[in-house]
C-alpha cells in the first residue's frame, strides 16, 4: 500500500465570538480551517483537520504541503512509527500540529484497513468518556454562575473555569462564586492558563485546596519546570501542567523527572497526532501517572482525542470547550455529551465519523498541493 497524495482543502466558516482570554485570534468571526486528504493507491483516504478557533489553518497549512509532504508521500501509510519519526524531525520546519494532522490522517486510514474504530486498533478499554465543560473567558462573575449551573443541569461529569486572568484576587471571586453556585458536591477545576507569578500561583491555589478544586491547571507559565516543582510540593491540589509546555513527546521528560506536574497532558493537535499522545500517555501510566486530554480544537481532532481516550486506562475526563458549537464544524454526525454527561467513541472503523463534504465543497477557498 502506497500513499499517492497529501492535500489541504482550505475551507471558511464562521464562528461565535468568545473570548479566550490572550489566546483570543483576532479577526471578524471567520476562520479558515483546513481539511488534510491523504490518499492511497488502494482507494482507502485517511482525513483530519487543521483549525481551531483559536488558530486559523493558514498558519500550519502551508507548512504541512512544503515541509512534511515529501516525507509523506509515496510511503507505505501503515508505516506509521516511521513516517512520524521522519515528520518529527521536521517539525521545526512546519508546526506539531501539522504533523498531527498528518498522524491522524494515517491512523484513519489503519483503522478503515483493519476494519476497525481506531480506539480498537489501538487496543480498546472503554466505548464512553465522562465529558467536562470547560468556560470560555467571561468578563462577569454573573456568566460563570450561569454557564456552570447550565453544565451541572445538563450533566457533564464536571465544570472547569477559566478565569478573566486581568489579576488573582478577580480569578479567586470567580473561583468562589462558582463554588457556591454549584454546591460543595459539584467538581470543579481551574485553569489560569500559565498568567501568575509564583506567589500569586500559590495563594491561588491555597484557596483552591479550601474552595474543594479538584485540579489547579497551568498555575505557571508554561515553560517554567522550576518554580511549578516548587509549586507541586507545597500544594496538595493537583497542579496539572504540560498542556502547551514547548515540544512534543520527548519534551515531557524533565516534567516527570523533576516531579513538576501531578498529571502529563496534550492532545492530537499541540503534541504530534495519536502516535506522541499514546506514548505519552504510556508514559504516564509507567509512573502512575494520569494523562488528561486537551480538547482538540476542531470536530476531528477531538474525535482522535476520544479515541485515545477510550484506548488508555489512565485518564479521567473529555474535555469539551464552550461554546460548543466553536468547536465544530464539518462533520455530519459530530460528538455530542448525552445526559448522563458521558460522550459515547464512534464505532465504524477508522476515526469513524462523516465528513461533511458538501459543506466543505460550497465554502472551500482553495486547494494546497
Ligand atoms: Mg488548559
Amino acid at each position: 500500500m502506497k500513499i499517492t497524495d497529501l492535500t489541504v482543502t482550505m475551507f471558511e466558516r464562521t464562528i461565535p465570538k468568545a473570548s479566550y482570554g490572550r489566546h483570543t485570534l483576532p479577526g471578524s468571526g471567520k476562520l479558515s480551517m483546513g481539511l488534510v486528504t491523504v490518499s492511497t493507491d488502494e482507494g482507502i483516504q485517511g482525513h483530519a483537520f487543521l483549525g481551531s478557533p483559536v488558530r486559523t489553518a493558514e498558519l500550519d497549512a502551508a507548512s504541512l504541503i512544503i515541509a512534511l509532504k515529501p516525507v509523506v508521500v509515496g510511503r507505505d501509510p501503515l508505516q506509521r512509527e516511521a513516517i512520524y519519526k521522519d515528520m518529527a524531525r521536521r517539525a521545526g520546519l512546519s508546526t506539531w500540529r501539522c504533523v498531527g494532522a498528518i498522524d491522524v490522517a494515517l491512523w484513519d486510514i489503519a483503522g478503515k484497513v483493519a476494519g476497525l474504530p481506531i480506539h480498537q486498533l489501538i487496543g480498546g478499554f472503554r466505548d464512553k468518556a465522562p465529558a467536562y465543560a470547560s468556560s470560555p473567558g467571561w468578563a462577569d462573575v454573573g456568566n460563570y454562575i450561569e454557564e456552570a449551573l447550565a453544565v451541572k443541569e445538563h450533566g457533564y461529569a464536571a465544570y472547569k473555569v477559566h478565569p478573566p486572568r486581568l489579576d488573582p484576587k478577580t480569578d479567586l471571586e470567580v473561583a468562589r462564586a462558582v463554588r457556591k453556585a454549584v454546591g460543595d458536591e459539584y467538581r470543579l477545576m481551574f485553569d489560569s492558563t500559565g498568567v501568575y507569578t509564583y506567589p500569586q500561583a500559590l495563594m491561588v491555589g491555597r484557596e483552591l485546596e479550601e474552595l474543594g478544586y479538584y485540579w489547579f491547571e497551568d498555575p505557571l507559565p508554561f515553560e517554567d519546570i522550576y518554580n511549578y516543582t516548587k509549586l507541586k510540593q507545597k500544594l496538595d491540589i493537583q497542579v496539572v501542567a504540560t498542556e502547551l509546555s514547548p515540544g512534543a513527546f520527548h519534551a515531557y521528560e524533565p516534567w516527570v523527572s523533576q516531579k513538576a506536574t501531578d498529571a502529563l497532558r496534550g492532545d492530537v493537535a499541540l503534541k504530534g497526532g495519536i502516535t506522541a499522545c499514546l506514548k505519552t500517555a504510556h508514559l504516564a501510566e509507567a509512573f502512575r501517572l494520569n494523562y488528561e486530554l486537551h480538547h482538540g480544537g476542531n470536530s476531528l481532532n477531538n474525535v482522535a482525542n476520544l479515541h485515545v481516550f477510550c484506548a488508555i486506562p489512565n485518564t479521567e475526563f473529555f474535555e469539551v470547550v464552550l461554546p460548543d458549537e466553536a468547536q465544530k464544524c464539518g462533520l455530519i454526525n459530530d460528538l455530542s455529551v448525552g445526559r448522563d454527561g458521558f460522550v459515547s467513541v464512534p464505532k465504524e472503523p477508522g476515526l469513524g465519523v462523516e465528513i461533511d463534504f458538501e459543506l466543505i465543497e460550497a465554502s472551500k477557498t482553495r486547494v494546497l498541493t
